[in-house]
């Protein structure tokens, strides 16, 4: 069908997807996935999380090595897709290679956005997003007495929570007035900044970072917006990402945040499509284009864009969900809560284990859980079903929200 076939760019999640898909989907034409990084494609969740604790902890590929020789996938690692030639159907790749293609699936993720401030160039200002950063900060952690992280996200708080516990002094520098505030509800942020108090971290809200001290090559502190100073022998920066935009761009594929999709995951060129961090999509609820950062999102994207490409399309419409653990602590997030009116708790944060229930209207929208891995699992079939529990039957511990879930139909 494709003589030249196609080619994915991003071995990441969404990539390495889009490639077993294909084959899964039954496409038997040439495939292959470009990636920037050394390592075949591997989890990148564990990098802020398992991985910075144990020196020996290894990356943990996606696939094995084989899968890719099995199901003649050409793995091109270290190879870096530097522009697209619309015309020709070709991807200029570094060291002046040209790759054919019929199809293109763009899947270059996101790269951590770095604050524009005096400093931010010394040894030890680091970030995380591959297993080379994460490698990077492994090390340093390993030396480093006092350790900043600029940033009360998810990334940023896991990292925190890992210094501690190697019995680090650790500070966090939050611009905004709560924790993760852009997507969970106030009350988790609330528990959170206990938790992490509690672990023994500075935490400081309303403080953006104000520049990077060094002293010769290296950080030697950081200095808060309204001048405090705080000792640094590493800062780590988790204050979001950036959508790796720019192929389809300079493509002249239009772009908002993101390569904008529809929900086939096809963007404006019929031979180019984008999906995973890197895709900006209409929602078809929310009303609004929105690009999403998780591993489900890219995995089901990638399966979408799949189907699309072998001409079985369907349109894009899974329920998003999203974990942090953090410490001992485990966050899960199913839904979108930007539109939520109001909530309900089901269970007490004393407790250390509770659910935010967020409606819209009298519509479930979202569920934040805290150590309730039973709410999240039950809030994903409910919103897959399109159930809407009334809020009383939410916060009733004593109510099996289980007897609401849809069965399945017979015949
Ligand atoms: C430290 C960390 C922890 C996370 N924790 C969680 C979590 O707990 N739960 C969760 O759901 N999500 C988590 N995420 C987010 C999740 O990993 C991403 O949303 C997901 O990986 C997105 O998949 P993707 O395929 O779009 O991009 P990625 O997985 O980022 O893959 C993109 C790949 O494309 C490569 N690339 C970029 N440009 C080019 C180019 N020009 N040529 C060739 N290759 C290129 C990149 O090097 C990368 O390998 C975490 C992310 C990080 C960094």
């Amino acid at each position: 069908m494709f003589e030249n076939g196609i080619v994915v760019v991003g071995g990441g999640h969404g990539g390495s997807q889009a490639v077993a898909s294909l084959r899964a989907e039954g496409y038997e034409g040439p495939l292959t996935l470009v990636s920037a990084e050394s390592d075949i494609p591997y989890q990148r969740p564990p990098l802020s999380k398992a991985f910075l604790k144990e020196a020996g902890h290894e990356l943990l590929p996606l696939r094995p090595a084989s899968f890719y020789e099995k199901n003649d996938v050409t793995l091109m690692l270290d190879t870096k897709a530097l522009a697209i030639d619309r015309a020709a159907r070709q991807l200029r790749l570094a060291g002046d290679r040209l790759l054919p293609f019929d199809r293109l699936v763009l899947a270059p993720g996101s790269r951590a956005r770095m604050p524009p401030i005096d400093g931010i160039d010394h040894d030890g200002v680091l970030s995380l997003r591959n297993a080379g950063d994460a490698r990077q900060i492994r090390d340093r952690l390993d030396k480093a007495g006092d350790v900043v992280v600029v940033g009360g996200g998810f990334i940023g708080l896991e990292i925190a929570a890992t210094a501690r516990l190697l019995g680090k002094t650790v500070t966090v520098l939050e611009a905004a007035d709560r924790l993760m505030g852009r997507v969970v509800a106030p009350e988790i942020s609330a528990h959170f900044l206990s938790l992490h108090r509690g672990w023994g971290s500075d935490i400081r809200l309303d403080t953006p970072i104000g520049r990077v001290i060094g002293e010769g090559r290296s950080v030697a502190a950081v200095e808060t917006a309204s001048g405090d100073r705080i000792a640094a022998d590493m800062v780590v920066i988790g204050i979001g990402v950036l959508p790796n935009v720019e192929l389809g761009q300079d493509a002249g594929l239009a772009t908002d945040n993101g390569i904008v999709v529809n929900a086939l995951m096809e963007t404006g060129a019929p031979e180019i499509l984008a999906l995973g961090d890197c895709a900006a999509f209409d929602h078809w609820e929310l009303g609004r284009r929105v690009r999403l950062e998780s591993v489900q999102n890219a995995v089901d994207q990638a399966k979408t864009a799949a189907r699309t490409i072998v001409g079985r399309p369907a349109p894009f419409r899974e329920v998003p969900w999203f974990w942090s653990d953090q410490g001992d602590v485990k966050l899960q997030m199913v839904g979108l809560s930007m539109n939520a009116t109001h909530s309900v708790t089901r269970g007490a944060p004393g407790d250390g284990a509770f659910s935010v229930f967020h409606f819209d209207g009298d519509r479930l929208v979202a569920i934040d859980s805290v150590n309730r891995a039973a709410d999240h699992m039950v809030g994903r079939k409910l919103l897959a079903a399109g159930s809407s529990p009334a809020p009383e039957l939410c916060a009733d511990e004593g109510f099996d929200l289980k007897s609401l879930i849809p069965r399945p139909s017979r015949g």
